[in-house]
């Protein structure tokens, strides 16, 4: 029997505000949307958190034998600074910085977005859109929506008209404003602007000369509004209403509440039946951010290259620390809180190792059907991972005193225990077991101490080549030497 039928997964969603028993369109069949980041820079981990939380729930969809389909888009063109509907293309702005090609810097950072998702055990998506790519989708729906009267066209650009659509919808309801008190909340349009209130928001801009990114379209060249790319993605690829859509909390207003708009207009009803945001990670108690340079790239973190933390942390360990917080609070990334993560996160690894070598009895004294049942409880509760963290650390207790000789396990407890821990841990919590390949990492860190000592004693000789060829071929292959006060010590990337 599939898991889904005897879990009962509940989750908040942010419609309603409320927790709410999750029922797919189709049973045993999931469609999940997730705003995917705009590639014009390195992902910083506070972006890196909010996905980690999706995969963690596409993750136990799966566990729970749901079929899933996950849509995760790459935002390469549409983003402008500000997130209003003036300023320059995030993408073109970076390219002119740079002298490159728009499309150089998507490639680049698309890149760096694969390689840091790897690194922390992301599963890929079913799905991995992009906006450039759907360009025709996204003029077919601005047609639509001029069509059903909710949208006007001035000087080659296309505006959504707010007032006229929340006439007969609701603009507003995800984020709870009200279309009055925005209205009177906001300043006048400049006098620049072809928008008829400061509420409308762009399906389609008009491409000034300089604007690099540009395609043609009914009402000239020009290039599409960001909020349109997601509508138009998740619509093709999950259909007019679909099951989750996903993203990070910041973007509930305006772009969530644009893209219902957007769906409601055109099609004439609601796209989505979950809505799930991801809270925001903070660094000095300040939302991480690319903008204000409060932020950290992860491979920093995993380097040690950075001012903020005493040493380097893997990815597991700052996955572990990520999933200790349930994904709606607010977490604080700090030196303290990571220490405490990776002595955790330690001693969840050594229990694994240990309750393999385990030695069975003919009763046991620790309740496995109840616990399994208690790990699985926290997760049907709105993916309640740090509870779920709690109880894997009850199991560690009772590993521990089995371990000690203070209790005992039966040969068949001992397989549901390790069964139970391996799929929490690995496959929904998605942390690694770095010491699985241990042998390997101890070979390793012989193999460069050697490698250090051959080249002191190159500088003690005066033989510089030598040293610094040793450095530079380390250094070619992700390793880095560092020369301190205590001697050389290396980092991995
Ligand atoms: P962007 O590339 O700016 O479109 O952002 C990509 C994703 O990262 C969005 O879902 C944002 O909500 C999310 N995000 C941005 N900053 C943070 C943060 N400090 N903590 C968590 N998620 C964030
Ligand atoms: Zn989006």
């Amino acid at each position: 029997m599939q898991l889904y039928k005897e879990q009962k997964l509940k989750i908040t969603n942010s419609l309603t505000g409320t927790k709410e028993d999750f029922k797919p369109i189709n049973e045993g069949h999931v469609g999940m949307y997730v705003c995917g980041p705009t590639v014009y820079s390195n992902v910083h981990l506070g972006n890196c958190r909010t996905f980690m939380s999706f995969d963690m729930i596409f993750r136990y969809l799966r566990h729970l034998d749901y079929k899933v389909r996950y849509v995760r888009n790459i935002t390469d063109a549409g983003h402008l600074v500000g997130d209003a509907d003036e300023g320059e293309d995030k993408i073109a702005k970076k390219a002119k910085l740079e002298k490159i090609e728009p499309m150089e810097v998507v490639q680049r950072y698309t890149v760096d977005f694969h390689k840091i998702l790897e690194q922390f055990n992301f599963l890929p998506p079913s799905i991995e859109p992009t906006a450039t790519g759907h360009i025709i989708e996204q003029l077919e729906i601005i047609k639509e929506i001029l069509e059903k009267g909710y949208a006007y066209e001035v000087n080659g650009s296309v505006y959504f008209d707010v007032k006229k659509f929340n006439e007969r919808y609701e603009y507003g309801k995800l984020s709870g404003r009200k279309l009055e008190d925005m209205i009177t909340n906001t300043r006048e349009l400049t006098a620049q602007s072809d928008k008829r209130s400061p509420q409308d928001f762009a399906l389609w801009k008009k491409a000034e000369p300089q604007h690099i990114m540009r395609w043609p379209s009914p009402w000239g060249d020009g290039f599409p509004g960001w909020h349109l790319e997601c509508t138009a993605m998740s619509t093709k690829y999950l259909g007019e209403t679909f099951d989750i859509h996903g993203g990070g909390m910041d973007l509930k207003f305006p772009h969530h509440e644009c893209e219902i708009a957007q769906a409601e207009a055109s099609n004439g009803h609601s796209p989505v039946n979950y809505w799930l945001h991801a809270n925001m990670l903070t660094m000095n108690g300040k939302k991480m951010a690319k903008s204000t340079g409060n932020n950290i790239l992860p491979g920093e973190i995993f380097s040690g290259e950075n001012t903020i933390l005493s040493k380097p942390f893997t990815p597991s360990v700052v996955r572990f620390f990520i999933m200790q917080a349930h994904y709606t609070s607010i977490l604080d990334l700090g030196n303290e809180a990571l220490l405490a993560s990776e002595k955790g996160y330690h001693r969840l690894m050594d229990a694994i190792d240990n309750l393999k070598d385990l030695e069975t009895g003919r009763k046991t004294d620790f309740k496995i059907t109840v616990w399994r049942q208690k790990c699985y409880d926290a997760m049907n509760d709105d993916f309640n991972t740090p509870i779920l963290i709690a109880n894997l650390f009850e199991a560690v207790k009772h590993i521990n005193l089995i371990k000690e000789g203070k209790e005992s396990l039966t040969l068949s407890d001992k397989e549901l225990l390790q069964q139970t821990i391996n799929d929490f841990v690995f496959e929904v919590l998605g942390l690694e077991h770095k010491s699985e390949n241990g042998q390997d990492s101890d070979k390793l860190q012989g193999v460069v101490e050697l490698l250090i000592q051959l080249r002191n004693e190159a500088r003690s000789n005066k033989d510089f080549a030598t040293s610094d060829k040793i450095r530079d071929q380390l250094l070619a292959m992700g390793i880095q030497l560092k020369d301190g006060k205590e001697g050389t010590t290396f980092s991995v990337s």
